[in-house]
Parts: C-alpha cells; structure tokens; sequence
C-alpha cells in the first residue's frame, strides 16, 4: 500500500490510478534497476503500455488516446514513474510533447499520419535543445532554407530523449532570424540527412535513449512545416506548459517510490538490536519527505485541475515544477542514507531514483529558470 495517496478521487480516477498502478507494479518496477545497468529500452513493454492504454491518455480517441484530462495524465504518469523513470520519461516526451506538439499545432494530415501510431507504441522525441542554446531556446541556431517544395535543414539538437529509437520527432529551427524567426518541423525516422549519435552514460535516465541528432542538408517536404513559419517558439512554450505540469507529477511518482523503498528497508534492517527506523533520525528524514511528497502531489494537482477547466495555470505549474523537482530530489537522497551503503551500491534501486531525479530540475526549464518565472508572475501580477 502506498504511504500516502490522493484524496478525493471520482471512481473512474480510482480505477485508473488502480490500473496503472498494477502495471507500473506487476510489469515495470521488476526490470526498471536491470535496464537501467544496461542501458537498455524495451520496445515490448512499451507496446503493452499502448495496449494497455497508458500512452496518450489526454489524446482524443479519435487518434487512439483515452480522450481525457490532464488531471488524469498526471495520475497515471506518477504511477508509471514510480514503477520506471526511464519509460515513464519516453512517454511523457512520446505522447505528450511530441504526439502533443502535432495535437495542438499539426495540420490534419500531421496528426492522422502520426499519433495513432505514437499511442500504438511508435516512439517521439521532440527537440529544441542545443549545444549553444539550451535555457536560452531563443538563440538556436540550426536553420531550415525554404527552396521550392521542400525546406534543408542543417544543425544539431543536445539531449534529444529517445534520440536513438524515435519514429516521428519534432524540431525547432531557425528561418529568419530573432525570436519570432524560430519553426518546427516534423521528421520522420530515415530521412536523409538525420543521424542520431548516442550521449553514452548519461547520470541517469540511463534506458530513455538519450542522444545528440545531427541534420546535414535534410531536405523535409513543405507540408512537414508545423503551423506557421515563426511560430515555433510560442508552439514549445505552449506544449512545455503541459509537459512540465506531467513532469512534476513524475517527480512526486519518484518520490513517492523512493520513501516506499526506504520506508521498507528501514523496518527490515536492524542495529544496535532494533530496526532502523525506530531511530528518530530516520523518523525525522522519512516524514519531512512524505510532507515534500504531498506537497508536490497538491501542487500538481492545482496545476492540472486549473487547465482541465480551461484556465490560465502558468503560475501554478512553475510553482509546482519548481517544487516538485527539487523536493524528489531531496526524498531520493534521504532515500539512499536511510539505506546506508546500500544505497550506494547498484543492489538496490534507491540509486537509480536519485540519479533520474536529478535530471527535473534541469529538464524542461532548470529550477533557476523556473525561479525567474515565478518572480516574473510575482512582480508583473
Ligand atoms: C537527460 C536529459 C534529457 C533531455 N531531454 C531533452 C529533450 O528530449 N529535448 C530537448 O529539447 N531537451 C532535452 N534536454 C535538455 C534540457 O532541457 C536542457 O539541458 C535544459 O534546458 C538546460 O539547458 P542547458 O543544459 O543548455 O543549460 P544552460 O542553459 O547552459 O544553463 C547552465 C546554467 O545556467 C543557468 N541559467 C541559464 N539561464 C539562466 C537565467 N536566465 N537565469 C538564471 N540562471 C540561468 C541554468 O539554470 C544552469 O544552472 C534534456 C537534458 C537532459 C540532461
């Protein structure tokens, strides 16, 4: 049972919180510590979440999602986290800022030839990073020359997830140059011109595939421009504000499994003649992170519920991203030193928690970025 929950769930959340619940149990948390070692991606279960209905859960049916909110995404994406980073990761970049970006900014040719297959289990990947621009998305610099029917699109994309096995990927890139000079692009897996060079060893995040992508004259076809030229950078600004809100519920997900793990090892292990966590340091450590956990979790829950009902949540997800990230960040590591040294070592999954944790308060908009909205929505308000 988990420690703490969400309140106030309608029967149809329960159920789906129960369902993933199960998967994230039964299929992913068992291999998550082995794929991680290895570095490896499983294709397979990844089509099993599909049928299971796990990717796209905010998608229309029409394209092969669940047709249903944010609120609900974010329920299923803290349960998959918990079970894997790594895959819980892919899918939030797959479905929902990849299959996202196509949903909201696509043409209708875009979005039928595409995200019925992201929510069969084809991979995403989106990226606007680079070596030279990565919080400064701006001042990108891989271009895209219109000449006739096709654009030739020449740079490079940073930290690309599931740079390595993606099936459709949306791109950023320049075709005038200032802010408003920024367009995506969608690319598809075999163009020519497109190669993707593996980040060997990343800190964590060790099964998502993370890659550098190389475009050297990749001619695209005129109708895989997505949306208007020059609106590239409004489209990511307007798929991050969903992203990040998903983000945030995978860190309380992480979080959440991080003080289970250690909760549970502390009433195994003994010393000095009694179980660990009879001692009031480790009481100490363990409730300040359920308070961390909670925290994030209604946070979350704030952002996700203002946007399902239409509002403007900007505010609220830089809040919760801020503090949701930094506060996995802070159970996990509680986490490992109420393992003592076998936190340490590759037994027990308490590691790979704090390793993939440390990539949310630099993915998506690093915490001091995030720390600048904030004041920015403080002093403009
Ligand atoms: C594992 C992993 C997966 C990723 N996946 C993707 C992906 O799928 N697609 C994608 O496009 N990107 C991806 N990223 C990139 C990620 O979003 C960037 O790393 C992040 O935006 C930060 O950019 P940067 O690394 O260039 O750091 P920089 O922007 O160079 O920042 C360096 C430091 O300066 C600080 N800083 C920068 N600007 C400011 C400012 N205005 N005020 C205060 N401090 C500032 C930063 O907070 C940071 O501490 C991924 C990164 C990692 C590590």
């Amino acid at each position: 049972m988990p420690l703490m929950t969400h309140t106030e769930l309608t029967q149809e959340e329960s159920t789906l919180q129960a369902e993933a619940r199960e998967f994230a149990q039964k299929r992913l948390a068992h291999g998550a510590l082995d794929r991680d070692l290895a570095g490896t991606f499983s294709c397979e279960l990844y089509e099993e979440a599909a049928e299971a209905g796990f990717i796209g859960v905010k998608i229309p049916e029409s394209l092969g999602g669940r047709g249903l909110g944010l609120f609900d995404e974010c329920l299923v994406m803290e349960e998959l986290a918990g079970g894997d980073p790594s895959f819980a990761l892919t899918i939030s970049i797959s479905a929902g800022l990849c299959g996202g970006h196509l949903l909201h900014h696509g043409s209708d040719a875009q979005k039928n030839s595409h995200i019925p297959h992201l929510t069969k289990g084809k991979i995403g990947a989106w990226a606007i990073t680079e070596r030279i621009a990565g919080s400064h998305a701006a001042a990108l610099e891989c271009e895209a020359k219109q000449h006739g029917d096709a654009y030739i699109i020449n740079g490079a994309k940073m930290f690309v997830t599931q740079g390595m096995g993606f099936d459709s990927l949306v791109i950023f890139a320049r075709t005038l140059a200032g802010k408003d000079g920024i367009s995506a692009f969608l690319i598809e897996k075999g163009d020519r011109g497109c190669r993707s060079v593996p980040l060997a060893q990343t800190l964590g995040m060790r099964s998502a595939g993370t890659a550098e992508i190389f475009f050297q004259n990749c001619e695209t076809p005129v109708e895989r421009l997505i949306g208007e030229e020059g609106d590239g950078l409004r489209q990511a600004m307007q798929v991050l504000n969903d992203g990040r809100v998903v983000l945030s519920a995978m860190c309380v997900g992480i979080a959440q499994a991080s003080l289970e793990a250690a909760a549970s090892h502390a009433k195994k292990r003994e010393a000095f003649g009694k179980p660990v966590s009879d001692f009031g340091g480790l009481r100490g450590m363990m409730a300040d992170s359920a308070i961390d956990i909670a925290t994030s979790r209604e946070m979350v829950v704030a952002a996700a519920r203002i946007r399902d009902a239409g509002g403007d949540n900007r505010e609220e997800v830089a809040l919760a991203k801020l503090f949701a990230s930094e506060a996995c960040l802070r159970v996990c590591d509680r986490g490992i030193q109420i393992h003592g040294g076998y936190g340490y070592i590759a037994e027990t999954p308490a590691g790979m928690f704090w390793r993939d944790a440390r990539v949310f308060t630099l993915g998506e908009g690093t915490s001091e970025v995030h720390r600048n909205l904030v004041c920015r929505h403080l002093f403009d308000s």
